[in-house]
């Protein structure tokens, strides 16, 4: 097969082992920067080019696209899809994804547990979107943060209050959420391809950290999880429309609950942490499941 990884960085840990395992595997794979990529767009003949040249005759398309470039990665790996390239995640399902407050009303659509969450614009709704989520303490988190920034804990509702503020004056959207005390500063990152979780591992917070977040200072260990975390997981994936993702699962006292869906979940943490090989795993799925014009939604 001819792969194409779409990553801004061919030196990232995932990138380079997925570079690996592929080529053991015989196939030929590039990595090319999404920010390089351009399209010419017509009606019978479209095209991708990269750096002057055309990119064709591409049978599956990895894309790892941050979530700094999503509007511009999505738009290329649209653009793959359109042309028949089969995507391992498809640009509709790292949209819906990455836009946590869609991704939480689909979840809780389809009966995934969730954490309590509100959402709500105006400043004059703060106290009832407050008590939505049960009052304190309860967490509040930007909607667009990544890697635990944004992410505040806070203890009374006086101090969520003024958190909320802070928020409102960076005019930025914010999420409050029910705090899961139970957890105890860990959550469950449970890595799914296709309809089943091959691997997971438990993320601990640093001592008074309640956000496991490896960039944090967290660490990880190898765990196995219950059977309904398991089809949590595999749920949510399937939800998203995504066919590998990370779900960050937290243990409540009402069951697991779904705090996010990666769609470009990271290797590193969870092959050092299980021994597995996922970036294998992940060819090999290619590897069964890439047809031509393979997607559920073909980019609409
Ligand atoms: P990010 O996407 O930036 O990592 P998350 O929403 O995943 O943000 O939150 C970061 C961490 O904070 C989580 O991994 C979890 O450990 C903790 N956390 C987030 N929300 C809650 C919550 N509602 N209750 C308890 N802990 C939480
Ligand atoms: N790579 C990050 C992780 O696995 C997040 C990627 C994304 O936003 O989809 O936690």
């Amino acid at each position: 097969m001819k792969i194409v990884i779409l990553s801004r960085n061919p030196k990232l840990y995932s990138t380079r082992k997925m570079v690996e395992a592929g080529r053991a595997r015989g196939h030929d794979v590039r990595v090319i920067d999404p920010l390089r990529c351009y399209m010419k767009i017509v009606s019978h003949s479209p095209e991708i080019h990269y750096k002057g040249e055309k990119v064709e005759n591409v049978d599956a398309v990895i894309p790892r696209i941050g979530a700094s470039i999503t509007f511009y990665g999505t738009a290329v790996l649209r653009q793959f899809e359109i042309m028949g390239t089969y995507p391992v995640n498809e640009s509709v399902a790292i949209t819906r994804a990455r836009d946590k407050l869609r991704a939480h009303q689909l979840l809780a659509r389809r009966g995934i547990g969730m954490p309590v969450t509100g959402f709500a614009h105006s400043p004059d709704d703060t106290e009832d979107l407050m008590n939505i989520v049960g009052g304190a303490p309860m967490v509040i988190k930007l909607l667009e943060g990544t890697q635990g920034v944004g992410v505040v804990l806070t203890e009374t509702e006086k101090a969520a209050e003024s958190v909320i503020d802070a928020f409102r004056g960076l005019n930025v959207y914010f999420l409050a959420q029910e705090f899961i005390k139970e957890a105890g500063g860990s959550d469950i990152r449970c890595l799914v391809i296709g309809d089943k979780v091959v691997a997971s591992m438990k993320r601990q917070g640093k001592e008074g950290e309640f956000r496991s977040n490896l960039h944090r200072g967290g660490s990880a260990t190898s765990i196995r999880i219950t059977p309904e975390e398991r089809s949590t997981a595999v749920r949510a994936a399937k939800i998203m429309g995504l066919n590998v993702a990370g779900v960050d699962i937290l243990r409540s006292n009402h069951g697991p609950v779904v705090m996010e869906v990666n769609s470009s979940p990271g290797l590193e943490g969870i092959e050092t942490t299980t021994g597995k090989d996922i970036a294998g795993q992940i060819i090999e799925f290619i590897e069964k499941n890439h047809k031509p014009g393979k997607t559920r939604t073909r980019g609409a």
